[in-house]
């Protein structure tokens, strides 16, 4: 079958974003096992069991008092499907991640896009860095509906006008807009995790508040949930020693 036969894929619109663990070696004895190497040395690993309060307050100290290495030695892979734009933000985040995200010079890229529903803030008021978001109006909402499927439509009719006519696909992708989806393989321990979630959060125990975009906001909020289970003790007092990294 060549390309003038294949039936064109009808765009598709999306408002939410998915986070699947897909790989994990992640517990909180793997932060009382790097710790007490200091003091125990090879008999670390025995003394994991033996004082639940202790290991307790031992991982709350090191939150506490910044010794952020133990918090390294684990690591958790997601899979996480979103908009461009989001992981335009996403990659920014450089210590202790490392990413494989889908090719779009390798194969034809999906047209999955993004429109946000009624529950996102649509109006931005205050000036940069002292703002807040405000519902839109029932206009606003239909606008942005609208004006974005159109403009989606639109573009990707163009990419497929070019890949028709033989462009390649690294070029013709240049119309594609940044609320296309995409995916990518993100691993990281829990040290960058929580650098990562102080930063693209928003929440009430946070020392230092953060003001992300809630579409990276709804991502590390999916991922911050994987993690509490994996890690309850370290998940705890991350919150008790307000949200950032040690
Ligand atoms: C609300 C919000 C708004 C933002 N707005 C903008 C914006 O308008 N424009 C923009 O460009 N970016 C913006 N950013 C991105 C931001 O500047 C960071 O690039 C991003 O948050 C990643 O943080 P990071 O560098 O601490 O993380 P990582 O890259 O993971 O680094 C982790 C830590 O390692 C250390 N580190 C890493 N690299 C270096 C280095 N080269 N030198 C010294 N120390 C290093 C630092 O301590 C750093 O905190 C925004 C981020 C947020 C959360």
């Amino acid at each position: 079958m060549t390309r003038a036969d294949t039936p064109a894929p009808t765009p598709s619109f999306r408002s939410d974003v998915t986070v699947e663990l897909v790989k994990h070696s992640a517990a909180d004895t793997d932060v009382l096992w790097a710790a007490r190497v200091s003091t125990a040395g090879e008999q670390s690993l025995e003394e994991l069991h033996k004082d639940p309060e202790r290991s307790k307050g031992l991982i709350n100290f090191l939150m506490r008092d910044r010794h952020g290495s133990p918090f390294e030695h684990n690591s958790m892979t997601f899979f996480v499907s979103a908009p461009l734009f989001v992981f335009r933000e996403f990659h920014r985040h450089r210590v202790g991640w490392s990413y494989n995200e889908e090719s779009g010079r390798y194969r034809q890229l999906e047209p999955v896009f993004y429109v946000p529903d009624e529950s996102r803030k649509l109006v931005q008021e205050g000036r940069p860095g002292k703002y807040v978001f405000v519902e839109g109006t029932e206009a606003q909402h239909e606008l942005v509906g609208r004006a974005m499927t159109d403009s989606y439509r639109q573009a990707y009719e163009t990419y497929e006008e070019m890949l028709a006519a033989g462009v390649a696909r690294e070029v013709a992708r240049a119309v594609l807009p940044v609320g296309l989806y995409s995916s990518m393989y993100a691993t990281c321990n829990a040290r960058s995790l929580m650098h990562f979630l102080g930063l693209r959060t928003q929440h009430e125990e946070a020392r230092v508040p953060s003001f992300p975009q809630r579409e990276i906001e709804m991502v590390a909020e999916l991922m911050e949930a994987e993690w509490a289970k994996l890690m309850p003790l370290t998940y705890a007092a991350f919150n008790a020693n307000g949200r950032t990294a040690p």
